[in-house]
């Protein structure tokens, strides 16, 4: 494992009475991209705004490059809000020059300008643009000065699923360009295409913590069978349990041969059968009981 850029030491953070983030602690490792997923209210966005420097913890340390965060910090890291209010009338080259001249460090700008695809917006309002152009933007002056740490949040949210997809290349190619990633999102699935680490918080703390892979063998050893709604009866008669879900009729099992056995037993038409593996929306579901997306 490559050293830790940024750790969050126990960290803790109440408004009041009220505790919002309740002793977390993580490691980002250099060139990683790592994932914090949590319901409403799960405490993420004020452990990313710790970690950005932007609310101080009521306890706890953040650390980068091994030594608490000094002064120099906000130098280091590049900070990608979900929405950051551009001015209307300001083309893109102006506003990607106005937030570059905040830093002492500057990418170079023609570079900048290619990677995120902005070449031909270079003299368009930023009003004008599209989610998926204004979001490139925002990537853009995120990336401004160069940073070592980038901070996604919530990216893609309100994208055009081609958008998301177009986003999650450029974000593949900034991380493969050396930078480390920290990303807040609502979508597992951008979780599962981006991240190498994934934290899951709920009620102020992790819940669990492993790339998605582990934690998805961890948690399930189950094959998920997909029937159409019309084969109710014959689940009924072969009583067996499914839930209906969007995608149809699910019933998770251990024993795939047995239990296709009594469906067929039971008169069941399989034609219209699918098998799938579980996902980490499926996780999220069984360890905090809610749907990612409220
Ligand atoms: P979401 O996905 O909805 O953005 P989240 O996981 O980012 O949720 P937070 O915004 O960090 O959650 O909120 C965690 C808890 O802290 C919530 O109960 C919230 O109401 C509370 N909270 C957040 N900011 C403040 C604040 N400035 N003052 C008081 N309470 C706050």
């Amino acid at each position: 494992m490559p050293p830790a850029l940024l750790e969050a030491c126990k960290l803790f953070k109440d408004y009041g009475s009220q505790r919002a983030v309740d002793g977390v602690s993580f490691a980002v490792a250099e060139g990683r991209c790592f994932g914090l997923l949590g319901p409403n209210g799960a405490g993420k966005t004020t452990t990313v705004e710790m970690l950005e420097g932007i609310t101080p913890p009521s306890a706890g340390q953040i650390r980068f490059r091994g030594a608490p965060v000094g002064r120099d910090y906000p130098q280091e890291i590049g900070l990608m809000f979900q929405s950051t209010a551009l001015q209307d009338f300001m083309t893109v080259r102006e506003a990607l020059h106005t937030f570059g001249h905040l830093y002492r460090r500057h990418a170079d700008f023609d570079e900048l300008v290619q990677r995120c695809a902005l070449t031909d917006f270079l003299n368009q309002y930023v009003n004008t643009l599209s989610g998926g152009q204004r979001q490139r933007v925002l990537l853009a002056i995120a990336l401004a000065n160069r940073p070592a740490l980038l901070f996604l949040d919530e990216p893609t949210t309100g994208l055009d699923p081609q958008a998301r997809r177009r986003f999650w290349e450029l974000v593949r190619e900034i991380k493969a360009g050396g930078s480390t990633i920290l990303l807040t999102t609502h979508y597992l699935e951008e979780a599962h295409a981006l991240c190498d680490e994934v934290a899951i918080m709920d009620h102020g703390r992790i819940i669990a913590q492993g790339s998605p892979a582990a934690l998805l063998a961890a948690h399930f050893d189950e094959s998920i069978l997909v029937l159409p709604p019309d084969q109710a009866p014959a689940l009924a008669r072969a009583e067996l349990a499914a839930q209906e879900t969007l995608h149809g009729l699910e019933l998770a099992t251990r024993a795939v041969n047995e239990t296709l056995r009594r469906l067929l037993d039971a008169g069941a038409d399989l034609s219209g059968l699918r098998i799938r593996t579980a996902t980490l929306e499926d996780l999220f579901l069984e360890l905090t009981g809610q749907e990612l997306r409220a």
